[in-house]
């Protein structure tokens, strides 16, 4: 059995209490390897290690910082088969697809806010006899919790900016996949991250996750996960006036006008729906498509979901993989059941595959449709994360607009359409942080990135999150 330590102090570490946590592989459901069950005094211990590094860490200059985090990137691109292995081994994803998305995009991380950081300006206001300047200065020590649906890219994600503004970093991976941050604190021993630096903390959400958000000294969240989770993460770190970002759940519209581009719009409607098993936070599950092309669309769309081959995410031409744990799958086909007790029909899918050979045990749900429920119902409503999406029709803007708002959450949406001016239109009226228009997941880590409503507060990315990781303070010289 491979024991997962924690990284804390540049130092692989045993769990204080000697406890562990089992961890699978979903799509054998075998367990693999097992990680430390920490508590309190783990995080105690990273935080008096980050407490020590913090001087040294943030009182480098940009450029050294820049080279430290520039040679980890080097450091991962050597490692690539190792990372996307562990990836697909510990999520359950195919390994085309950890090899395309998860570890380039971690890799991308790293490398764009090693640079960004050196263009991090600040400003200054001059006026008669005085300047005012700003400063960005790096906050201390920072908690990172990410989920387990992408997980070396939300962890890098939220870490690369963190310790690329100065600095030190307490990290919790999900429970459930702690495989490739591990092998992520390998690289950064390599690479020269001074020791404390970053701090890589296994365990459950309730025990080290809690002690993460409630320590004093731990004075910024970065939280990405679901939303009572998040709820939750603001009623204890909201008192202790800690800079907070949530970034949480979605239910998210793709909205498809019968002006569409036809062949590609369904291609992405498939991909949006399905990719990584439907557990992107970012996945259109309701897909909303004009009256006059529902039939078409539902047709051609159901075809191509049908073409999807469900097995071992280590085989060629595996597109959906297993989903991350038994009791998500669980989780899942109760909505698949709850869709028909509301009066939905299952055009095609709906049950748990067994695959045949090593992944008989694993857990695997066919890629389901089902239409004929409204929008107010609890399948429509809630997120289900999984490969479940349901199908509406509209009769004109503004009742696609209706529906499309008509959910708590405001993470992303997309738009199919050819028409400039709806378009435009449509991304105004939509409340949703994120508005793609003829394209799905296109992503530049430029741009802001966060969900309105119950999706989150705040926004990661660009220069953004670079104030997010800092404490702003104004400096104003008479002369
Ligand atoms: P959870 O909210 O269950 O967990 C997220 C992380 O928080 C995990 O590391 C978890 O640990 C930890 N955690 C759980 N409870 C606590 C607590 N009380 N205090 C501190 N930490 C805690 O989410 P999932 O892992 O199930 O991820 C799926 C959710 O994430 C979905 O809702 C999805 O939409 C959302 N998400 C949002 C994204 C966005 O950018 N807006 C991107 C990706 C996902 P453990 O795993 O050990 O329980």
């Amino acid at each position: 059995m491979n024991n997962l330590l924690n990284y804390i102090a540049g130092t692989w570490q045993e769990p204080s209490n000697g406890l562990w946590l089992d961890n699978p592989e979903p799509a054998t459901g075998e367990i693999f390897s097992r990680i430390p069950d920490s508590g309190e005094q783990d995080i105690q211990m990273a935080v008096e290690s980050a407490k020590k590094a913090f001087p040294i860490w943030s009182g480098m200059s940009v450029e050294e910082r820049s080279r430290i985090m520039l040679n980890i990137a080097q450091g991962m691109k050597d490692a690539f088969d190792a990372l996307a292995e562990a990836e697909s081994k510990d999520q359950g994803k195919p390994l085309s697809l950890s090899r395309v998305m998860d570890i380039p995009r971690a890799i991308q991380n790293i490398e764009f806010f090693a640079t960004e950081i050196i263009h991090f300006a600040s400003e200054s206001h001059g006026g008669k006899g005085v300047v005012n300047y700003t400063v960005h200065a790096p906050i201390g020590i920072v908690g990172c919790i990410s989920p387990w649906n992408l997980p070396l890219y939300l962890f890098t994600w939220k870490i690369a900016p963190a310790l690329a503004t100065g600095n030190c970093v307490i990290a919790k991976p999900s429970e459930l996949t702690p495989f490739t941050a591990t092998l992520f604190a390998e690289i950064c021993m390599k690479a020269g991250l001074p020791d404390g630096v970053l701090n890589i903390v296994h365990g459950s959400g309730l025990q080290a996750g809690s002690a993460i958000v409630a320590h004093p000294e731990i004075t910024a969240i970065s939280f990405t996960g679901g939303t009572v989770t998040g709820r939750h993460i603001a009623s204890i770190a909201a008192p202790m006036f800690k800079k907070l970002s949530l970034e949480l759940g979605g239910k998210n519209p793709s909205i498809i006008f019968a002006d569409c581009d036809f062949e590609e719009t369904v291609t992405q409607a498939v991909r949006s729906a399905f990719t990584n098993q439907g557990e992107i936070c970012l996945c259109g599950s309701r897909i909303l498509i004009e009256e006059s092309l529902y039939e078409k669309f539902r047709d051609a769309f159901i075809e191509k979901v049908q073409q999807l081959k469900v097995g071992d995410p280590f085989e060629a031409g595996t597109n959906i993989g297993a989903l991350v744990s038994k009791a998500h799958m669980e989780k899942v086909m109760s909505y698949i059941e709850l869709a028909q007790e509301e009066g939905g029909t299952i055009l095609c899918g709906g049950k748990i595959v067994s695959p045949e050979g090593r992944c008989k045990n694993g857990w695997f749900i066919e890629p389901t449709v089902i239409e004929g429920l409204n929008n107010s119902c609890r399948t429509n409503q809630e997120e289900i994360f999984g490969p479940v999406v349901t199908l509406q029709s509209f009769s004109n803007e503004e009742e696609a607009l209706l529906l499309a708002n008509g959910t708590r959450y405001g993470l992303a949406a997309n738009v199919w359409t050819q028409h400039l001016g709806r378009a435009h239109r449509m991304a105004n009226a939509l409340e949703f942080g994120i508005v793609w228009v003829n394209c799905w997941l296109l992503r530049d880590l430029r741009t802001p990135f966060g969900g309105m409503k119950d999706s989150g507060v705040g926004r990661e990315g660009g220069f953004e999150v670079l104030r997010f990781f800092t404490e702003t303070k104004n400096v104003c010289v008479k002369f």
